[in-house]
């Protein structure tokens, strides 16, 4: 079965998804597979057409603004691009009778291995890439603000987690999300401030933000950036 299509006022044909309910109005939504119609069971076609071609505005505004925030999956193949720091870096994947570990060299992220579309063992290296870049970058950056903040550089551990960039115990360790290894490096400094600034004032107070601010002057839009760009991060 294939679905229906609509014709648009602006000649753009969209195929969209019909499900038949025992509903009285018709109803539409857009989801990850695009428009989906619920219909009532005894709607004649071309009643259903009428309304649709009435809501046509809506559809299309709808469907760019899920195409623009559509964010695409990686995939661990050759010529994929990927963030570092913020900048662009392309997966270079060599044939190679020996496997062998990412190595960063200008914007190229290259991996050699037996075979080259095997995505697992790439997703594998990458990732371990990430981490082992990660530590030895934020370990840097903590050091230089703990400095900037007179208060003795806290132990580093990083952290997987899917809703936090940062955090900072009552033991005073700091745990940074690995993710944040591909924005860019004032982003990642407003993150370890962040959690600097909570060895001083444990909480999120108007004190606590003076100390950040103290370190990083440009928190506040720091702090946007970071949450606008984290649907990105989070492709990883
Ligand atoms: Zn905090």
């Amino acid at each position: 079965m294939t679905n229906p299509t609509l014709q648009l006022p602006n000649g753009e044909t969209i195929s969209y998804l019909l499900e038949r309910r025992q509903r009285r109005t018709i109803g539409l939504k857009i989801t990850a597979d695009g428009l989906v119609v619920h219909a009532p069971k005894r709607i004649f076609e071309y009643q259903l057409n009428q309304v649709l071609q009435q809501k046509a505005h809506w559809i299309l505004s709808k469907l760019k603004a899920r195409e623009a925030n559509y964010i695409e999956p990686i995939q661990w193949l050759n010529d994929e691009h990927l963030l570092y720091l913020g900048t662009d870096v392309q997966l270079q994947i060599t044939q190679h009778s020996t496997s062998k570990t990412a190595v960063l060299t200008q914007n190229k992220l290259l991996i050699a291995q037996q075979d080259p579309n095997n995505q697992t063992l790439t997703c594998r290296k990458v990732i371990a890439w990430y981490k082992k870049q990660a530590l030895a970058d934020f370990s840097r950056r903590l050091e230089i603000f703990a400095a900037k903040l007179h208060v003795p550089t806290p132990p580093l551990t990083l952290s997987n987690a899917k809703s936090r960039w940062g955090s900072c115990n009552s033991r005073g360790e700091v745990r940074l999300n690995w993710r944040l290894l591909q924005a860019p490096p004032h982003i990642i400094n407003y993150v370890i401030c962040h959690e600097l600034a909570h060895l001083k004032e444990m909480n999120h107070s108007a004190k606590f933000w003076a100390v950040v601010s103290s370190i990083c002057p440009d928190y506040k839009s720091a702090e946007k950036e970071l949450k606008n760009l984290s649907p990105q991060l989070h492709r990883l």
